[in-house]
């Protein structure tokens, strides 16, 4: 039901001031009702991802927090990490550890993922993973896009993070938003959303150098570089959104972000967001005849 990540670029931080940043998120979005909580970040080796999910208040996942990741070498500040954090209104499996999100796509942690809404065909994907021998460990309609986004990135090696996500999204229906955490691109995080609401939001040190975030269009390449299609004049006068110290929040609604900054950019369905070596882009897979050329970042009063 609440959707917090959070991201930092050549702004260090400890996990232990990230996972602050989390719970405070969390506590943030508590009005809009939960049964369950949880957070991934990564493990100080940087090889892991390590979740904590509790029933329950986010108070209770504060408590275990402050259990498992005190001192040592989570109080050691790193140039980037992502961590990821979700309260959920269970809809698919009952409230419970297990049940909780982030939802996994293996053993290992691969990928991660937060997701607030329904999705509805998720039996369908589930029989058509099954088959391709992944196990299900849950009971939730989220965990089949964890798993499939793990199946889309043995299948297409080359693809990008944000383009494993953009494939998986165009096979799920119903209402989600979503952000996905992976062992295999750190310090990237990418998100998305239909139906159900979703922000990202920019916080750096001096003014932002634009009002605009220009949308990429297109398929991508194998490199994961975006192409520009068609590629308008009016274009050149976005610039892309390249700061050298920056951090980013994704969350369900401002309420969560207000604190740190007042710069956000609504997302609007099927845009798919992705931040890479600080960047932040935001990809559509088609193009419309009357699709506007970038997304406004808002200033809220
Ligand atoms: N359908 C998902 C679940 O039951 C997400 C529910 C939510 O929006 O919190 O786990």
């Amino acid at each position: 039901c609440g959707i917090f990540a959070y991201l930092n670029y050549l702004t260090p931080k400890s996990r232990q001031e990230v996972l602050d940043l989390l719970v405070t998120g969390l506590k943030r979005l508590e009005y809009r009702g939960y049964d369950s909580t949880g957070v991934a970040i990564d493990s100080p080796d940087n090889k892991d991802i390590v979740m904590v999910k509790r029933t329950g208040k986010v108070k209770v996942l504060e408590d275990a927090i402050q259990e498992h990741f005190s001192g040592g070498e989570y109080s050691e500040p790193v140039n980037t990490h992502v961590g990821i954090a979700h309260t959920r209104w269970a809809t698919h499996g009952v409230p419970c550890e297990r049940n909780s999100h982030p939802q996994r796509s293996d053993e290992g942690n691969s990928f991660v993922v937060v997701h607030n809404g329904i999705i509805t065909n998720y039996n369908d994907v589930k029989t058509f993973l099954s088959k391709k021998g992944y196990e299900f460990e849950s009971d939730t309609d989220t965990e089949v896009f964890a798993k499939l986004v793990h199946h889309l990135w043995k299948k297409h090696p080359n693809y990008s993070f944000r383009e494993l996500v953009e494939q998986a999204i165009q096979q799920v229906e119903g209402a989600f938003a979503i952000a996905v955490k992976s062992k295999y691109f750190p310090g990237e995080c990418v998100a998305s959303r239909r139906s159900s609401p979703l922000l990202v939001a920019i916080k750096t040190k001096t003014r932002l150098a634009t009002d605009h975030i220009p949308i990429l269009y297109g398929k991508d390449t194998d490199s994961g570089k975006p192409q520009v299609l068609p590629r308008s004049e009016s274009t050149s006068e976005f610039m892309p959104l390249e700061e050298k110290e920056v951090e980013y929040f994704f969350a369900s609604d401002a309420s969560a972000v207000i604190e740190h900054t007042n710069r956000v950019i609504y997302l609007e369905d099927d845009d798919v967001a992705a931040v890479r070596d600080g960047t932040l882009s935001i990809h559509r897979l088609k193009k419309s005849l009357d699709d506007p050329h970038a997304r406004e970042i808002t200033t809220l009063k």
